[in-house]
């Protein structure tokens, strides 16, 4: 990632994609205390644009909140830094990563006067799982390990350190054969995946557990505002992974795996065991709102240029 040409949003300047470096003391790099973002860029009609770049800087300021972090750039002033990365490395489509983080002035947990520096990255980045992945969905695998209880790690902001909980998931539901991870909450009910919400759809009513231990997607909200204007009965609820079994279909969403089907969970076919029809028809309702191919929330999607 760090060997190629193109230019980072670093603290307000355009960098060189080489030389956007930090000191080994990086306070986020010992303790992960961080907030980032994920943001996808697509290609429209009208030209790129970034879909639901309001949604995701308020997150980003609102995990910093929730951190104690205060990001030394307005609202504004990231939105614009947003465009500019995919603008500046003239990319069509884009994956967007703005970061905040503390700088190499202390270490310790005790540290003050530490810098909060930001940054957005983007480049090129194609469907999260393999295209396949969208079209006959994914195998899951429910995991041994919990998802972070609410007063342990703060669950509605998106913060570097929570990613271990995903990243050791993720690494055991690969290694035992799977593509993704479910994990649970403290209590036993369905959390979400690795990097995603999970959505189930059971005699055509849609379900999605309420945003306790799982992040409050932006995804998850703009498929909840779809299935409502597609006249879809609608549950926020707690679920647990035997109503996932029995479901007729279910799906993951995320702004990097955007809407992934998912056919099987932990050796139990969902369903047909296959992309559902009611999964099928959120999905291209997804598509072709991210990609401007319907007019529907042009206040969703950002123009670079
Ligand atoms: N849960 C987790 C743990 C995630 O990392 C993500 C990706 N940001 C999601 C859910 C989906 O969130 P969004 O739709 O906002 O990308």
């Amino acid at each position: 990632m760090a060997d190629r040409d193109g230019v980072i949003w670093f603290d307000g300047e355009m960098v060189p994609w080489r030389e956007a470096n930090v000191h080994v003391l990086t306070h986020t790099l010992h303790y992960g205390m961080g907030v980032f973002e994920g943001v996808r860029a697509y290609n429209t009609p009208d030209g790129t644009a970034i879909f639901r770049l309001q949604a995701h800087t308020d997150r980003l300021f609102d995990s910093a909140k929730i951190m104690n972090m205060s990001i030394p750039f307005s609202k504004e002033e990231l939105n614009e830094a947003q465009r500019a990365a995919v603008r500046e490395n003239n990319l069509k489509s884009a994956y967007l990563r703005p970061m905040v983080f503390f700088g190499s002035e202390g270490m310790g947990l005790r540290a003050t006067g530490l810098k909060v520096h930001t940054i957005v990255a983007a480049w090129d980045w194609g469907a999260y799982m393999g295209q396949e992945a969208l079209e006959v969905g994914i195998k899951v695998r429910t995991s041994s390990f919990t998802r972070h209880h609410v007063n342990i790690s703060m669950t509605r902001a998106k913060a570097n350190g929570h990613y271990i909980n995903s990243m050791l998931a993720l690494q055991e539901a690969l290694s035992a054969g799977a593509d993704e991870a479910l994990l649970l909450d403290p209590e036993g009910y369905v959390a979400e995946g690795s990097g995603e919400n999970i959505f189930i759809i059971k005699d055509g009513v849609i379900y999605t557990p309420e945003v306790t231990a799982c992040l409050n997607g932006i995804t998850r909200n703009t498929i909840l505002t779809l299935a409502r204007e597609h006249g879809l009965e609608l549950v926020e609820k707690r679920i647990t992974r035997d109503e996932v079994y029995i479901a007729d279909e279910a799906f993951f969403t995320g702004t990097a795996a955007e809407v992934t089907p998912i056919q099987e969970l932990d050796n139990r076919k969902i369903g047909a065991g296959r992309r559902g029809p009611v999964t099928e028809k959120l999905q291209k309702a997804y598509f072709d709102l991210v990609s401007g191919q319907t007019q529907a929330h042009a206040e969703w999607r950002t123009l670079v240029r």
